[in-house]
């Protein structure tokens, strides 16, 4: 196993802290040192703000560790690759190298619709591994999408106003693992 398996395996066992709580399971885990210093997944239904992705509570644990905003050499985990808000964190956290499990057509912004860590126009540039545990990253996504669609299936006929389930399933339609794929 090389060290980026290793490490991408960490972020995806928080990933299935995710899956655990019926959050899309997503997870980080941000590297110094060959240590782990922060670890983060999606809590953003639980704590019901968008602030609450896998990468952003990772950076905040680990700029705590360093005792400094900046983390200039740490590496960071991801098995989805990151969205605008958190690439954005990661060059402003003036992260040296950033590894992606599965890639995100729909909204990823390290290569699929912009990539916002390697543009030359911003003061740093983030270096970029893709397609670490690319399967099993990706899998973990179909597997909690599958379950998801046959449990809203049975709550069909359930009356009422939209529910929590059909809220994460909107986030399926947005990362792309919930048309079809499952
Ligand atoms: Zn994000």
């Amino acid at each position: 196993m090389t060290t980026d398996e290793k490490y991408m395996r960490e972020a995806l066992k928080q990933a299935k802290k995710a899956y655990r709580i019926g959050e899309v399971p997503i997870g980080c885990v941000i590297v110094y040192q060959d240590k782990i210093i922060g670890r983060g997944y999606n809590k953003r239904n639980t704590k019901k703000t968008t602030l609450a992705h896998a990468e952003l509570t990772a950076i905040s644990r680990a700029s705590r560790v360093m005792g400094d905003w900046r983390l200039e050499d740490c590496t960071a985990y991801v098995t989805l690759e990151p969205c605008q808000m958190c690439s954005g964190a990661i060059v402003q956290a003036r992260m040296k190298r950033v590894v992606v499990g599965t890639m995100n057509p729909k909204a990823g912004c390290a290569g699929s619709i912009l990539n916002l860590l390697q543009n030359e126009q911003f003061n740093h540039q983030v270096e970029l591994q893709t397609g670490i545990l690319e399967e099993e990253c990706s899998r973990i996504l179909q597997d909690f999408f599958r379950e998801l669609r046959i449990r809203i299936k049975r709550e069909k006929d359930a009356a009422g106003s939209q529910s929590e389930d059909e809220h994460i399933e909107e986030t399926g339609e947005e990362t792309g693992f919930f048309d079809g794929k499952a």
